[in-house]
């Protein structure tokens, strides 16, 4: 039969797994996508309310008021940031721009899922890095490169591992890279960062030519309006305002993102409430026989001894009423949990339920 034929390469692809919901109608509390266990912003929603008021209008699309904010709020220069229907938007005007057939993407081997979509439907190659035990490993990445090689996709922090680089390896891995090479830095959990030594890529964006920091709002409290965001030097931000959609955010979403970005006690009220039940839940499930890799996000992974006590811990917790994400299917981490930090209740159930899993084994 004679019918129209994808690209090659696309047919290829594993569609996104994205996480799991409970079923339609039940209790169950949703710990499998990062979402934020407090809400959005309540100035963000009025905001988001107010421009709903004028659906009949295109919006404006460069995404001014909310770059304006951006910039005020972060010391950036609202000229040097895109804004994107989700920070996916912007990742995906990336690969298209700068991958082609016969090139490669290099990223670790548990990086985030929608880098090795974005890069096979760009025609292009991923590399896949080794990460000892679970930690990005920078000479493992830059011996991976080669004359081929056009991008590094790096979540830091890493989702589904919560590990990051410092800043002093981000920029030793930056070192080691042609000038041709552009570094994406993929700061999805920057807010939820307590380590010292961690540095957003702001620094490198601003001092280098092949560097590009991406955000969202979504871990924040805004995953269904879709907004995200990137800063890069004007060559890189020119050439996706060529090829973005020319209204890519919608108009709540660009004043629900503005208010958001400037409600500084909000953001701060929920990475307090991260820091605190992030690392509690972490601690009470260390040791035995379950280990917690540490975490710098909004999220921990949960080691089992088996891919089967694994499955089992899940099921275990969605008949207690929490959702979870496996991390075999889309990360190959077999014996793992990606478990979102929510409310104190919810961190308390989960705790109680994977412990006594583990005692009674
Ligand atoms: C969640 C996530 C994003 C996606 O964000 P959207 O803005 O919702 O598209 C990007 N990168 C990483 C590493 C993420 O975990």
């Amino acid at each position: 039969m004679i019918r129209p034929i994808p690209q090659p390469g696309i047919l290829d692809i594993a569609p996104y797994l994205p996480g799991k919901s409970g079923k339609p109608g039940s209790q169950t509390v949703k710990l499998s996508a990062n979402e934020s266990p407090l809400g959005a912003s309540p100035k963000a929603l009025a905001a988001m309310l107010e421009a709903a008021a004028h659906l009949e209008i295109y919006p404006e699309g460069s995404s001014r008021v909310l770059r304006e904010a951006l910039g005020e709020v972060h010391g950036v220069d609202p000229a040097a940031i895109v804004c994107g229907n989700g920070s996916d938007d912007l990742l995906h005007l990336l690969a298209q721009i700068y991958l082609g057939e016969g090139d490669e993407a290099v990223m670790n081997r548990y990086g985030f899922s929608v880098y090795p979509i974005i890069t096979k439907a760009a025609g292009a190659r991923i590399v896949m890095v080794d990460e000892p035990d679970y930690r990005a490993d920078v000479d493992a990445l830059l011996a991976a490169v080669t004359e081929r090689t056009k991008v590094i996709w790096l979540a830091n922090p890493n989702n589904p591992t919560g590990t990051y680089l410092p800043e002093a390896e981000l920029r030793r891995l930056h070192a080691g890279l042609r000038p041709d090479i552009l570094l994406v830095i993929d700061s999805a959990y920057a807010e939820y960062v307590t380590a010292d030594d961690y540095s957003v890529g702001l620094d490198l964006v601003r001092a280098q030519q092949n560097v590009v920091m991406v955000r969202t709002f979504s871990k924040m409290g805004l995953a269904a309006a879709r907004i995200g965001w990137m800063v890069g030097p004007d060559h890189v931000v020119d050439a996706v305002h060529r090829i973005r959609g020319p209204f890519n955010v919608n108009l709540p979403a660009q004043m629900a993102g503005a208010a958001a970005a400037r409600d500084v006690a909000f953001t701060e009220k929920l990475r307090a409430h991260n820091a605190q039940w992030r690392d509690w839940l972490s601690a009470e499930l260390s040791g035995n026989r379950l280990r917690v890799l540490p975490s710098q996000a909004n999220f921990i992974l949960v080691l089992f001894e088996s891919p089967e006590i694994a499955a089992r811990a899940f099921t275990t917790l969605l008949d207690a009423g929490y959702v979870v994400r496996e991390t075999g299917p889309s990360y190959g981490i077999d014996n793992g949990l990606r478990i979102s930090i929510g409310s104190e209740q919810a961190m308390r159930a989960v705790a109680r339920v994977l412990k006594s899993m583990d005692e009674a084994q």
